[in-house]
């Protein structure tokens, strides 16, 4: 159990009587679920370490995990500046979506969601892309132009951006490293891709060198 160094009566919450909770894993900070909090829930939540939440749509009080298992722990709760929003780090039981997901957010409708904190699984990420142009073509790919080509296609391209790197590598300007290093890195993707290469096949190779 928790003391709260503030009472509910505090919170700026709406008509309702309900404040939004964003929920987020204590140790990937992940964001796994957005719920609201009455009065009741804050208090159980407080006096029992369990995400307890106001249904809107049972219209009743709801302790997290109560039929699934999938329970959340508290970790810590914090208020926002205006005192309209809570977030909530948890220690999180099974999967925070009722769809079996690890967190409710997984319907991408905008730009990438590559993991910043980890940079380099920008290659997964763009080889599966690939990988999966080849299983499921796409009207107007460059990638499926590249696939229906061909082989000689391919490596025809890969000797050309091959030799742009060297005459960008030459450039006083920097930049053009970058792009045409870049270039030359998804043609070879895309060769892999072809030739059944992983990423994992390269890594393994590197190590043990
Ligand atoms: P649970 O609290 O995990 O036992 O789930 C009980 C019910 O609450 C589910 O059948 C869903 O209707 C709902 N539910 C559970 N998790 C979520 C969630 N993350 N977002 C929205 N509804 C949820
Ligand atoms: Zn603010
Ligand atoms: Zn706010
Ligand atoms: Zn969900």
């Amino acid at each position: 159990s928790f003391e709260s160094m503030i009472e509910f009566s505090e919170f700026k919450t709406n008509e309702q009587g309900l404040i939004p909770v964003i929920v987020q894993h204590y140790k990937t900070q992940e964001v796994l679920m957005l719920a609201y909090m009455n009065k009741e829930a804050f208090n159980n939540t407080i006096k029992t370490g369990r995400m307890t939440y106001y249904s809107r749509s049972r219209q009743s009080l709801w302790v997290k995990g109560e039929t699934s298992g999938h329970f959340q722990y508290v970790k810590s709760l914090t208020i926002d500046c205006d005192n309209d929003t809570l977030l909530a780090k948890v220690d999180q039981v099974g999967a925070a979506c009722h769809t079996g997901n690890p967190t409710c957010f997984f319907q991408h409708i905008a730009g990438n969601d590559f993991d910043e904190t980890n940079p380099l699984r920008v290659f997964e990420s763009v080889y599966q892309v690939i990988a999966d142009r080849k299983e499921h073509p796409k009207e107007g790919s460059y990638t499926n132009y590249l696939f229906e080509k061909g082989i000689d296609k391919i490596l025809k391209k890969i000797g050309e951006e091959a030799t742009e790197v060297v005459i960008a590598a030459k450039n006083p300007n920097a930049e053009e490293i970058k792009y045409e290093l870049s270039d030359f890195l998804y043609h070879a993707m895309v060769l892999m891709v072809l030739k059944g290469v992983t990423w994992d096949d390269i890594v393994m190779e590197l190590a043990d060198r």
